[in-house]
This record gives structure tokens, sequence and C-alpha cells, in this order.
């Protein structure tokens, strides 16, 4: 079947499926309000989230699924090498989380008492 009308949304990777998701890896951190071009973009970022992902229109076979995540198949190996936090590093980063956890923990309490 080839009708041009059932891929209006083509997949990017394998061109052969209708794309039913978009790519989610943020591209792109924007946390502070002055990178907005308007206060409308400003509202939409707030309201979907403030970072600019790929978007890159994915059939369910080409995406990977990661933590509910659709990635495309170049940002899945991007992804698979942003995990290998060289172990000298990765001390701090245990330290870094234990902290935010005990926070977390405090602060659940206060709010119980
Ligand atoms: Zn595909
Ligand atoms: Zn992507």
């Amino acid at each position: 079947m080839n009708d041009p009308n059932v891929f209006s949304n083509p997949c990017a990777i394998c061109k052969t499926a209708e794309a039913d998701r978009l790519c989610d890896y943020i591209v792109e951190y924007n946390r502070n309000p002055i990178f907005f071009r308007d206060y409308q973009s400003f509202k939409e970022s707030v309201e979907h989230g403030h970072d600019s992902t790929c978007d890159l229109p994915l059939c369910t076979k080409c995406r990977t699924l990661i933590n509910g995540a659709d990635l495309c198949p170049y940002h899945y190996e991007i992804y698979k090498k942003a995990q290998n936090l060289p172990e000298k590093l990765r001390k701090y980063q245990r330290k870094s989380k234990a902290r935010i956890a005990q926070e977390m923990l405090q602060m659940s309490k206060e709010a119980a008492e």
C-alpha cells in the first residue's frame, strides 16, 4: 500500500510507517525566562515543561522507550553514552543525590507535623 494519505506524518527513520510519537530527548535547556521570544512561548513552556525536545517523528518500531520517554535511534546512542559517568565522578553524584533525598525526607517530616 503506497497511498500518500496514509502516511501524512511518516516516521523520520524508516519512512514506511506512520509516526505516532515524537522523540522526547532534551536538546536544549530553557530554565531562564530571558531565552523566551515572547510571553506566549514562555507560558507554553511552563505548561509543557521548560526544555526543548528533539521532536523527531517516530513510529513504534523505531523508538526506544526509556523511563516513559521515547527516543529516536540517534538520541538513544547519546543517552547510552551519557550513562557512563566516570566512577571518580559518580561518588560525588551519589553524595549529592543522598543529600537531596535527606532534604526531601526532612521536608516531608516537617509538612506532616
Ligand atoms: Zn519508523
Ligand atoms: Zn531525537
